[in-house]
Order: C-alpha cells, then structure tokens, then sequence
C-alpha cells in the first residue's frame, strides 16, 4: 500500500474487492500440518484480528474468505462485492486466474444472487453457518440493485463487466507476469483495459520483492528483490551455455551485489523457516537498480514443458507460440481464453498436441476449420530452430495438433485440481499435462481437431 499510495490517491476511501480463499490442511507423513503459504496467513491472528487500517479495508468479510468450500466461499464473497459495489476501488485476486475465475462466477450465478439481493434472504447453498450469520447481518432487501445486476447481466455481454458493475475501480490488483501473462486480453475485456498492476512475487517458501513502479504495463514489470526478506544467491544463467551442476561441481553463486545489468540468473534462497540454497526455478533478468539492489523481470520458470526430440519447449515459447498463432484470430474477433498442451509420443512420430479453449465474441463471424489450421501452421512458425529441424530435416516430429475444447474446460480442469489439494489462490493453470484423468477430461471435451496443413520453415544454415 504504501508503494500504490504514491501512485493511486484516495485509497483510503473506499474498498478493495479481493476474492481470497483457503484450502483445506494435509499431513506429511510424519504428522506435519501442509497448507499453501496464504491459508497460514488467513487463518493466523496477525490477518483475523488486524487492526482497522483505512487502506486495506475488504469487501469480503473474514468469514468468507476462512470458509474452506471455494464455492460457498466465491458466492458469499461475490454477493458481498455487489452489495459494496459502489465503494470498491479496487479489484483483485492473487494471480489474474482468480479474477478471471471469479468473473467467469457471475456469468454462471448472477441471477441467483440478484435474488438473494431482491429478498434479503441468502441461497441455502450456502451452509456454512459462520458465513450465513456473518452475511446475514449485512444483506438487506435491495430491489434497485438487484434490477441493476440482471440488467448488466441478462444480457450476456461481459465486455467491460468489472467497470459496469464497480465503476468506481481504478485498477486491477492481479498478477500478470510470467505465466499469467495469457490473461491479459480477457482481463482488458472485462475490465476496459484498465491498469492491472503486478504488485508482488512472492513464492510459499519465501517472499521475494515488491514492484515500485506498480503503474507500468506488464511487459515492464520489475520486482526490487527484499533482502531482509530471505538470503538471496543467484546462478548465472546463459541459455546457450548451460551449466552442469553435479555434486562434484557445485555451481558458482553471486549475491545480490555481484549481479550485472542484463543477465539472466537462477534464484536460490535460504529462508527463516530452514531451506537452505534452495533452487526455487526462477529465471530472472536484471534490467535496472533501485540504489544498489538489483530489479528484476521475471522471464520464465526452468522447466521445460514439451519434448518430442531433441527439441525443448519452455512456457515462454509456448506463449509465444500461442500468440503467433492468436494474430490470425483477431479478425475474428476470437481470442484464446486457456491452453495448455501435451507431447503426444503414442503417434509415430509424437508430436505436440494444444488444447485450446477459445472466446468468440461473434459465434456468426468465427474463425473456421482452415483458420484453425493455419493457426497449428503459426504456432509451428514460432516454436525455436531445434524445433522446426525436427519437423521438417528430421521427420522426428509429426505436425503440431490444436484441440478446441468446449467452453469452461479448464474451468473443471481448475475445479478438478482443487478437488485434489490444489489451492484456489495460487492455482495456475499447468502449461503442459500428462496425468491420466485430466488428459481424459480435456479430450472428452473436444469439439474439434485441427492439423498444420504443412511443414514449417527451415534452414540449415541459420542455426541458433
Ligand atoms: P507458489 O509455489 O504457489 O507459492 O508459487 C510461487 C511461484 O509462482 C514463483 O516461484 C513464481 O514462479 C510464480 N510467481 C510468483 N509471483 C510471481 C510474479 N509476480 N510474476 C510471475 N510469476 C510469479
């Protein structure tokens, strides 16, 4: 806040629509309690019983967010930012999946929730008894605003739904950095391009840093690393020269104060709490310094997704790949919503399959077969050189498939995860999948197959 203070005035004024939620508690084994790093701070003392501070005052009441059923919880703490809806200055979740997660909410709830508006009366979906008397104490009979939520939603348009329905919204507080960058066009969509700001990176094991140009476009986002928040070591990184790191050959480590502008480095961290040189999978670039402390872009996490060959596909070339492809979309006025994708080695030879969730805001003008085709070739066309030389010099790849999956795929693909453990807040869509039962969900939902209609370019003489 205090960072945001400099560049958002009046916050103190009004309220943050935030949609937080826990995850139920596991054992290890050994009788350890697990729960994701945001479940511990919710349910601590320092968050249930923090004093009153005019800048951080939430629309969601605590009960809402303690409730650890994610639809009970999502209901109650939409019901409440409609009641607030005019105070609400700000609107967010952690990463920018849960803000599209919770919007995606309204178009399927609204009208159940304008009626709790209309009657005063909460759903009897809601049983969980802390939430219904919390929320009995603030829902009251409001007709007018009921009237208002069907109006802006009978109608199924969602262009510029968060400004229609919270006007007072200066900006989206959401992550969208690294691989949450696919959100963007929705996130422009529902909310008229208003700013999003990136304030945080932060991981369970340990708080990073903080973005002191909180304002910026996504593509400038910086974190200015804490150093009180953790000790901070750093592995060169060099894409085209890949350290081997053994235990006979422990890799060199720079702290914060060796790091030069420009370069890529690997983050390892010791924290508090007993990790000790812990890799975290973090790529990092330097691109400038607040006094000496290093400020960095988040380029990608290490692993690679797709192989087939010798070919590695990381996340960035994925996204790349994927927005290559999305131009040839636009004029169709269709965006792609979700993907993620899979190495098909059951095909000889294997070959990378995307599974496509799209949004066609003209269903009479959308992109058709052959477009769809084209966009398998486009992806092609962007993915690396080791890539394309398989394809087309080795035949050790078969053309690259898109799936186009019903809309709300990777919403039970979400509620699936979740199902399992996975926490709601810091859930993130997995790039690249191969457990059994999710790849079944995925292809069970496929309304259409596409295929590159043709090899994509390439040359033995520009290697790189
Ligand atoms: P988790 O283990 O769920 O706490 O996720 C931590 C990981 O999320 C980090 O190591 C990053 O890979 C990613 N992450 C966290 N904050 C950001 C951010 N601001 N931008 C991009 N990725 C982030």
């Amino acid at each position: 806040m205090p960072v945001m203070n400099l560049y958002v005035p009046g916050l103190d004024k009004g309220k943050g629509l935030y949609f937080l939620f826990i995850k139920a508690e596991t054992k290890t084994p050994s009788g350890l309690v697990a729960r994701p790093v945001l479940t511990s701070y919710y349910k601590s003392q320092q968050f249930k019983t923090r004093p009153y501070d005019p800048y951080n005052v939430y629309t969601s009441p605590n009960e809402t967010i303690l409730c650890v059923d994610s639809f009970q919880s999502m209901y109650s703490q939409m019901l409440c930012g409609l009641m607030y809806r005019e105070e609400v200055l700000r609107c967010g979740a952690v990463f920018a999946s849960g803000l599209v997660r919770a919007i995606k909410f309204l178009q399927v709830n609204w009208e159940e929730l304008a009626l709790d508006i209309e009657t005063g009366n909460l759903s009897d979906k809601i049983t969980d008894s802390s939430v219904r008397e919390c929320i009995s104490k603030i829902l009251k009979p409001d007709p007018d605003l009921a009237r208002f939520v069907r109006e802006e939603c009978c109608e199924g348009n969602w262009e510029g739904i968060i400004t229609r329905i919270w006007p007072n919204t200066k900006y989206l507080d959401v992550i969208v950095t690294g691989a949450m960058a696919q959100y963007i066009p929705i996130l422009d969509y529902y909310s008229g391009n208003l700013p999003k700001t990136c304030t945080m990176y932060a991981s369970s094991e340990c708080y990073f840093g903080l973005n002191l140009t909180p304002m910026v476009k996504p593509s400038e986002v910086c974190y200015t690393i804490m150093p009180n928040m953790g000790y901070f070591e750093f592995i060169p990184h060099d894409p085209s020269n890949p350290v081997t790191i053994s235990r006979d050959s422990p890799p060199k480590l720079l702290d914060l104060a060796d790091l030069e502008l420009g370069k890529e480095y690997e983050l390892v961290i010791s924290t508090y709490s007993g990790l000790c040189r812990y890799r975290v999978g973090d790529i990092l670039q330097v691109k400038g310094f607040h006094n000496s402390a290093p400020q960095f872009k988040f380029i990608r996490r290490k692993n690679v997704l797709l192989s087939i060959d010798a070919d590695k596909t990381d996340e960035n070339e994925l996204q790349s790949a994927v927005e290559n492809a999305s131009e040839l979309l636009k004029k169709f006025n269709t965006t792609v919503v979700e993907y993620t994708s899979y190495g098909d080695t059951k095909t000889i030879p294997g070959h990378y399959v995307i599974y496509w969730e799209l949004l066609v805001k003209d269903p009479s003008n959308g992109p058709t077969a052959d477009v769809l085709d084209q966009c398998c070739l486009a992806m092609e066309e962007a993915l690396n050189s080791v890539y394309r030389q398989s394809r087309v010099a080795d035949n050790s790849i078969g053309p690259l498939e898109i799936r186009i999956v019903q809309n709300g795929t990777f919403e039970e693909l979400m509620d699936y995860a979740i199902s399992r453990g996975a926490s709601i807040n810091q859930y993130k869509v997995p790039r690249c999948v191969s457990f059994t039962p999710i790849m079944e969900l995925l292809d069970s939902r496929v309304v259409s197959v596409h295929f590159s209609p043709s090899a994509p370019h390439w040359t033995s003489e520009r290697r790189f």
